[in-house]
């Protein structure tokens, strides 16, 4: 399917393969165990010789589509799935980690994975640097020092930077590093990392893969050699998603093209929108010609994404009066939905994360993160403006 375009390979690629009894779409395979009556079969499947599925914890059928699908999405030869996003960010990371290892990352990566970085990975004597978000020149001299891993995130959660990613990939293979970046934010309609030289490139697919925020899952891509090592270390692990789960998520991507494309849209109207009301004072939005990191966006990503956010004048408190006011938006965790989803990082991103952490992060408690719906871009903004519109003038300072 590498030759279609990603709206074709989002309907085609992955399917074909797993249809049975003539059915036209990919069945939920319930099957825990796949049995044999042929002896020779069944060792030869169970040692790789073959090709087949042994215990649901290692592979299955609904979840190779899902995985397939993904890959041929992002261009990669290889890709293996995970219940969540943060068991695919842990378990990749774990595969090539040891004690006396050197991870280089940036300081805004989700409030997850830096968990993973400030309290897990310490534990096992791996160091971690961190350095500032979008300061290219301090990570290629952090890489230069030595590191066995380099982790990025682009855009970045939940302010928007953009970090160059054939950069990166440069410095980190100089330096003989293997180069990782988490792409939910941009999804393989907007970005694909792989071809701009990362070696591997993560989903939370319970974001815009899944796109309908009813069903948990992550996914890696990249190339065999590397998928096999991570693919070994969570079948032993264990992080596999279920079969309904990679079924929501199959079932999803087959419109993710037109959901981004309408997304993208979306954003940057609702970005444009935010800039002319007086109670906002920054919109953080790649697409926007003022954004720091719009030249490499334009760059490196085919759209800029449905995802922003902004700061309001009158910090937390204006927040807390404008959000309960919003009819089109919920106010909830998770982002990439087709239904716009709104929130402050204390509650959505960052909520591992003490005000302290958030504020060293350069997040500000005044921020509101937007995940562009798919509505009609007239009500989204109508919506936004009623509730702007409501907000008692003494909270303006
Ligand atoms: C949500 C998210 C994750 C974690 O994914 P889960 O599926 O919730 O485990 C990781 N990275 C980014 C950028 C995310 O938005």
């Amino acid at each position: 399917m590498t030759e279609f375009k990603p709206g074709t390979k989002a309907l085609w690629s992955g399917e074909k393969e797993q249809l049975a009894y003539g059915a036209t779409q990919v069945p939920v395979v319930h099957s825990v165990s796949f049995g044999y009556d042929d002896m020779d079969e069944w060792y030869e499947i169970a040692t790789g010789q073959r090709e087949g599925h042994i215990y649901g914890r290692n592979t299955n059928p609904t979840t190779q589509a899902f995985e397939d699908k993904v890959k041929d999405l992002e261009g990669a030869e290889a890709a293996t799935s995970f219940a969540t996003g943060m068991a695919a960010i842990s378990n990749t990371l774990y595969t090539f980690l040891k004690p006396g290892d050197r991870v280089v990352t940036i300081k805004d990566t989700y409030g997850g994975t830096n968990k993973i970085f400030t309290e897990f990975l310490p534990r096992s004597q791996v160091e971690v640097v961190f350095c500032e978000t979008g300061d290219h020149e301090e990570m290629e001299q952090e890489v230069a020092k030595g590191c066995e891993v380099v982790y990025i995130e682009s855009p970045t959660n939940p302010t928007l930077k953009i970090i160059d990613i054939e950069r990166m990939a440069k410095a980190a293979h100089e330096a003989g590093a293997l180069v990782i970046i988490d792409s939910t934010f941009a999804t393989p309609v907007n970005q694909n990392p792989l071809q701009l030289g990362v070696d591997l490139v993560l989903h939370s697919a319970t974001k815009y893969l899944g796109g309908h925020s009813d069903a948990l899952g992550g996914v890696v891509c990249g190339s065999q050699a590397l998928i096999d090592q991570i693919y070994h270390y969570r079948e032993i692990n264990g992080a596999t998603i279920n079969p309904m789960g990679a079924y929501l998520l199959l079932r999803g991507m087959k419109t993710l093209h037109l959901r981004v494309e309408r997304q993208n849209e979306n954003a940057m109207k609702v970005a444009q929108y935010l800039k002319t009301v007086d109670w906002v004072e920054d919109v953080f939005y790649p697409g926007l010609e003022e954004h720091r990191g719009h030249d490499i966006a334009k760059r490196q990503m085919k759209g800029f994404g449905g995802m922003l956010s902004f700061s309001v004048n009158g910090g937390l408190e204006t927040v807390n009066h404008l959000l309960p006011k919003m009819k089109l938006a919920k106010r909830a965790a998770s982002l990439g939905c087709v239904q716009t989803i709104i929130g402050p990082p204390a509650t959505t991103s960052h909520v591992e994360c003490t005000p302290e952490e958030r504020a060293a992060m350069g997040i500000p408690e005044g921020l509101v993160r937007y995940s562009a719906g798919i509505e009609d871009i007239d009500d989204l903004i109508g919506d936004l403006d009623q509730a702007f519109k409501s907000l008692p003038k003494e909270l303006y300072v």
